[in-house]
């Protein structure tokens, strides 16, 4: 039970000279296993009184109309943020799931146009047609990948783009071969784009440009961070880019491996 994780850095020095140095990570690594038990423990045990709270809630709005406004004002603000919470909770969960184990046991081909056409179709339904969602499907290969998985990182993505972009933009999901032999799913718009200072961080957890719009939007700062992750597993490699005015793009490339 002594194992020990080291960590490893050699430099080269010329042909035949080298600088091995060992650190011992050992620490660091259970420090780490415990931060995503413990993010993962309370998310689920905060699952059941939230779940409570909103059945509470939906009976006293069933009960509106009888109420003085105050109140019911107030029981639609509860809902709100009880909504909110569930949402933080849930995507939390998601995260240290992802984080902990190492995924790939449900791993099917998939068809790319079916799930990027259902998730045009819920970004539609966020966006309540104020925004135009195209689907654009230049291969018919298949991505070998979970679907669960995959829907929840492309939603975020799609949904961020309804939520960051104005009235009236243009989003569009793409499924392509690029010249490298790598398959492309990409997440375009062309909204206010993103201050190319904030790309790097932008997939760590609770990460967001601008707190004040973000909260408005009900966004949980997760999206991204979990995009990533998903990503990770699937060996895929996500990459944003942006012209701050000219909207944002999202590209997650696959290995050819992974495309059948
Ligand atoms: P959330 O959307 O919950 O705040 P995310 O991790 O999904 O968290 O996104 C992080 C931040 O990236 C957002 O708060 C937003 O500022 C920015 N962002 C994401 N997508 C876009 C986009 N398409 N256009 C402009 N900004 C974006």
């Amino acid at each position: 039970d002594e194992r020990r994780i080291l960590q490893y850095q050699i430099t080269l020095y010329g042909d035949d000279e080298r600088l091995v140095m060992a650190r011992d990570i050992t620490r660091l690594h259970q420090l780490e296993q415990m931060r995503r038990d413990f993010v993962a423990n309370v998310s689920h045990e905060l699952r059941t009184p939230l779940t409570v709270l909103a059945g509470y809630l939906e009976t006293y709005e069933d009960m509106a109309e009888q109420l003085p406004p105050r109140l019911s004002k107030g029981i639609q603000r509860m809902q709100e943020q009880t909504l909110r919470m569930q949402n933080l909770v849930n995507d939390l969960l998601l995260l240290s799931r992802l984080e902990i184990d190492q995924g790939g046991d449900d791993h099917a081909e998939l068809e790319v146009a079916p799930l990027l056409m259902s998730i045009a179709e819920d970004a539609r339904a966020l966006s309540r047609r104020r925004h135009t969602l195209q689907v654009e499907i230049e291969s018919k290969k298949r991505l070998l990948g979970s679907e669960q998985e995959l829907r929840s990182a492309i939603s975020n993505l799609a949904f961020n783009a309804v939520r960051y972009t104005p009235e009236g933009s243009t989003i569009v999901l793409r499924w392509r071969i690029e010249a490298s032999g790598e398959g492309c799913i990409e997440v375009t718009d062309d909204g206010e784009g993103i201050d190319p200072i904030h790309i790097p961080r932008l997939t760590e957890r609770f990460y967001r440009v601008d707190k004040g719009r973000s909260a408005a939007t009900g966004g949980t700062g997760l999206g991204l961070a979990i995009a990533k992750h998903v990503l990770l597993r699937h060996q895929a490699q996500l990459t944003i880019t942006s012209s701050p005015g000219k909207g944002a793009s999202f590209y997650c490339r696959f290995p050819a491996g992974r495309l059948r």
